[in-house]
């Protein structure tokens, strides 16, 4: 933090080299079009880069050279260790250009710089090795035959996927999506938001520089009705993997079976619970309850919105979470040192957040601090942390994503009560228990029904650990040795002698 000051990265970002073109068949090229799109940046509302504006003639483009890759087998049939090699060189040049990416994710997302260099830039480069590293490490299997048959079940991958993703997270999404897929031998064709392509276009660019085949790996910018449809329709793409809305991702399957059964992977909006019991460590609970829903700025899809509290320590345990808001999460410029959260994505979802915190309150939902337009000055889109009570599970705030800083709390008598309120939702991405008692832990944890759950902590993982939801939430799971199996099917090979 003593280099990484302010006029650090003002400095740094005079001098940054910004590409807003598509990336095909490994170079950058304008839309056919011509056309580009500008949006304010979230941190201060000026003009951000020019995207191109890409449609479904690019996405016809991209899809024709990822084709071309996967069936020249430029890629997919390299040796398993040059395979290997190439993506952890890509994982090094990540970390080889982790300043420059991580001011591209703060210029585009308005999340502190320091989060995007230490947790958005390093999980991207961390993903794209873990991936690499499996690639020489899979094995096929011999299927039980008689002895006068050998069968072959053999792992492969599917062909073209489209990826399509969300602003909130961009690197680490991309990570998440494009190590398993182009380990597993696929090519790629990417379709960042529309509000954060900048890490993407990088990416792309290294991966070719690390020595990926041209057309493994594509970028189209666009909006998702221009350009994200259009690849969801694709009659030549045989997989969407999407993150994003439950809303979007619903379209999502139906272009699927309106074109050609492309398969889907969804990961998509929750609203997860957090229970505290009343024998549980309020310290540790109220810090994992203000980090695990404000972090991001609340731009988070498992985000803890939902804090299920036992009513004899609610008051407690609220005065605690103002008091962890207060001094541990600063709000402020995302190029400050001290910046723990920054803006928002954009002026029209502080708009949306906003009315959602007014509809709340004339519900009857009571503000005990926070959740406040903030720094306006600054031309920005900045929300203070806020926390929410006299609430019940069936109110709008407690029920609709609202991916903004806003905690609804929520109290409980029994843990029946709780798991009933818990479970009452149509998502199920994530959710927590605080408790001493391991058996309470064990049963609560096992009847949440969501893709996590954490005991006593939140927001922990790492690689080895699948990720996604059920229920609503979306199917398919991103992150560990599993994700891969999405992105292969299953061939047999018969053999028979004598
Ligand atoms: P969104 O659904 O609006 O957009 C996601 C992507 O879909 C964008 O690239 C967008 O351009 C594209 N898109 C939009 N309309 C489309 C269409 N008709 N056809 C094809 N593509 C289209 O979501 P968002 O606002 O970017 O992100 C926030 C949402 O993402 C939240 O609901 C959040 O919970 C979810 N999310 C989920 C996870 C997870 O892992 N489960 C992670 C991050 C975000």
């Amino acid at each position: 933090t003593t280099t990484y000051t302010r006029d650090y990265w003002e400095s740094a970002l005079s001098s940054l080299k910004l590409e807003g073109r598509l990336f095909i068949e490994g170079d950058y090229r304008p839309a056919q079009s011509g056309e580009t799109f500008t949006r304010p940046r979230p941190m201060d509302g000026k003009p951000g880069v020019a995207l191109a504006r890409g449609v479904g003639v690019d996405i016809d483009a991209a899809v024709a050279s990822a084709r071309a890759a996967f069936e020249s087998g430029v890629w997919r049939k390299k040796e398993p260790l040059e395979k290997k090699k190439i993506m952890l060189r890509w994982a090094e040049l990540i970390r080889a250009h982790a300043e420059e990416l991580a001011m591209l994710e703060t210029l585009d997302v308005g999340k502190p710089v320091l989060a995007s260099l230490n947790v958005d830039v390093r999980l991207c480069a961390d993903g794209i090795q873990y991936y690499g590293e499996m690639i020489d490490k899979q094995y096929d299997e011999v299927a039980p035959t008689g002895p006068n048959a050998r069968a072959l079940v053999r792992k492969v991958p599917l062909g073209v996927i489209g990826v399509i993703t969300p602003w909130n997270y961009p690197m680490i999404i991309d990570a998440w999506k494009l190590g398993p897929a182009i380990a597993a031998g696929n090519s790629v064709v990417l379709k960042p938001a529309e509000q954060s392509s900048l890490s993407a276009l990088r990416l792309a660019a290294l991966a070719v520089e690390a020595g990926l085949p041209a057309g493994v790996f594509n970028v189209v910018t666009g909006y998702g009705e221009e350009a994200g449809k259009p690849l969801a329709l694709h009659m030549d793409v045989d997989m969407i993997a999407f993150t994003g809305s439950t809303e979007v991702g619903k379209l999502i399957m139906g272009y699927a079976a309106q074109s050609n059964v492309k398969r889907v992977a969804l990961e998509l909006g929750g609203k997860s619970p957090i229970v505290v019991f009343e024998d549980a460590d309020l310290d540790a609970a109220a810090s994992a309850a203000a980090w695990g829903c404000f972090y991001n700025a609340g731009e988070t899809c498992h985000a803890s919105t939902r804090l299920l509290v036992q009513r004899s320590v609610q008051e407690k345990l609220i005065a605690k979470i103002e008091a962890v808001t207060a001094s541990d999460i600063a709000l402020a410029h995302p190029f400050e040192p001290s910046s723990q959260i920054g803006a928002l994505i954009d002026e029209a979802h502080m708009e949306k957040v906003l009315g959602m915190i007014a509809a709340g309150e004339t519900e009857g939902a009571k503000r005990v601090f926070g959740a406040e337009r903030v720094l306006s000055e600054t031309g920005g889109f900045y929300i203070s942390p806020g926390v929410f009570i006299d609430m019940t599970n069936d109110m709008s705030l407690a029920r609709q994503e609202i991916f903004g800083p806003v905690l609804a709390v929520i109290p409980f008598d029994t843990e029946e009560e709780a798991l009933r309120l818990a479970n009452d939702t149509i998502y199920g991405l994530a959710g927590a228990v605080f408790t001493k008692d391991m058996d309470r832990a064990h049963r609560v944890s096992e009847a949440i029904h969501a893709g996590t759950v954490w005991i006593n902590t939140y927001d922990m993982a790492n690689f080895s650990t699948p990720f996604g939801g059920f229920k609503q939430s979306g199917f398919g799971r991103d992150r560990s040795v599993h994700a891969i199996d999405k992105y292969c099917d299953y061939k047999t090979i018969w053999q028979q002698f004598g």
